[in-house]
């Protein structure tokens, strides 16, 4: 299998689109049109158009009645899924599987998942909820078979995305749900529409189930990170080979060089010892000195959290001024290729659009893109996206050979990720002709 082909191919055995998309997205395909029709049963979903209607239909027309029962409540999110499930199992609908894999062919971890307290938290209030969404209109399976499926839900779920990786809803692929997980995938999954797409990202000699990988977790993370959400999520160790590299592992929190001028990254060990510099070789840390570093770190980590949380209640200028501050601070401190260090840049990028600042939102960017190249595979979306963002920032102010670099790269990588034909490709290449043509009537006058 060549890089940029896709390995699979598949449409969701059972999806929902997340309640904030709702009106705005069709429930059906997930794609936005001018003039989505609501549901005149429920009130509560949309479709583009008839035949997404009537491809919902299945499923709908009993989630429909559910709907109507507990309006104008609407149910979270996972309850509408698991509703779902349940009446696609009980339907025995066409298989749209290619490798022929049946819902109940998918794993439980339901030992694990019985000593997880939160998650048997979880389905506790989920059943309560869902026999009162239930009501009359769909009888529930038994306490044990509901157990499996919520087990089932839980530890297969694809959370489904647009070409700007903004999150549009969850899915269960019985396919897709075969392939495990690499800190250094070797395919990505995206998505057209609610349709999931793997792509090989790297030539596979061998394309079966069990010789592809992806990655399911963030992987601008700290090897601690990585295996704690894999852990919690999805009850298994990573022993890839980037959790057993050392190296790599430790400059996601390395340290700067105190020696002046050596731009060389010191790094920690497990055991929160320093490492000699790896530029000058370095060794000699005062005891303040690490403790400084130390409190610094600590400190950011604490920080980031706080402005997640003001970023969801409102304050753009607020958060703006607290991560310029932040910057401050850890300038000099954290090294550039510390994740920490990074997530904080990418804040203030984000934030710094927001305010319509510009200059600074490049500045932001542009430190973030060595990191991204390092730690995101070289093929990835979420590299792609972040040049691309830069790029579009750079042609609005007129650095059109900065903007054009970062678009084209943004563009051959989204090539490989999500094939010349996905919207967020042809986004990318409307910009990246815009930026020569600017050019070209540029070199024209002068
Ligand atoms: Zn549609
Ligand atoms: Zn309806
Ligand atoms: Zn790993």
């Amino acid at each position: 299998m060549k890089i940029g082909n896709a390995v699979l191919e598949e449409e969701p055995y059972c999806h929902v689109l997340l309640q904030e998309h709702r009106s705005t997205l069709c429930d059906r395909c997930f794609t936005s049109g001018d003039s989505l029709k609501k549901c005149t049963g429920c009130g509560e979903v949309w479709y583009c158009d008839k035949a997404c209607q009537k491809r919902d239909w299945a499923v709908h027309k009993l989630e429909c009645k559910c709907l109507k029962q507990v309006s104008p409540k609407i149910p979270m999110d996972s309850v509408r899924l698991m509703l779902r499930l349940i009446i696609t199992k009980s339907k025995d609908l066409p298989m749209n599987s290619p490798w022929s894999r049946k819902f109940d062919d998918l794993m439980t971890h339901s030992e694990e998942i019985r000593a997880d307290k939160t998650r048997t938290e979880q389905f506790g209030k989920m059943v309560f909820t869902l026999t009162e969404y239930a009501g009359k209109a769909v009888s529930l399976p038994s306490a044990a078979e509901l157990y499996d499926t919520f087990c089932r839900m839980v530890i297969n779920s694809f959370t489904i995305s647009d070409g700007e990786l903004k999150d549009l809803g969850t899915g269960i692929y019985l396919s897709g749900s075969m392939l495990d997980h690499s800190c250094k995938p070797n395919a990505v999954a995206t998505f057209h529409g609610c349709t999931l797409v793997v792509r090989a990202t790297e030539d596979i000699p061998d394309p079966s189930p069990n010789k592809v990988f992806i990655s399911y977790v963030e992987q601008l993370s700290p090897v601690t990170e990585r295996q704690k959400a894999l852990k919690e999520q999805y009850y298994f160790d990573c022993k890839c080979e980037r959790c057993v590299d050392d190296e790599y592992n430790e400059t996601m929190t390395s340290f700067c060089c105190p020696v002046q001028n050596c731009d060389g990254l010191v790094c920690l060990t497990e055991g929160n010892t320093f490492k000699p510099c790896r530029k000058c070789g370095t060794k000699d840390f005062s005891p303040e000195l690490k403790k400084g570093a130390l409190a610094v770190l600590d400190d950011c980590k604490t920080q980031l959290d706080i402005i997640d949380k003001e970023k969801k209640s409102g304050s753009s200028k607020k958060v703006f001024e607290k991560c310029k501050k932040l910057i401050q601070e850890t300038t000099n401190i954290l090294h550039p290729m510390n994740v920490y260090s990074v997530r904080l840049l990418d804040k203030a990028f984000d934030v710094a659009i927001e305010e319509e600042h510009w200059e600074k939102a490049i500045k932001y960017g542009q430190k973030t893109l060595q990191a991204y190249s390092t730690y995101y595979p070289k093929y990835s979306p979420n590299y792609a996206i972040q040049l691309f963002k830069v790029g579009k920032l750079q042609l609005y102010v007129q650095y059109m050979e900065d903007a054009a670099r970062n678009l084209e790269q943004a563009q051959s990588i989204l090539t490989v990720t999500h094939g010349a034909n996905h919207d967020i490709n042809k986004n990318v290449t409307l910009f990246l002709n815009q930026c020569r043509e600017e050019m070209r009537v540029k070199s024209n006058g002068s």
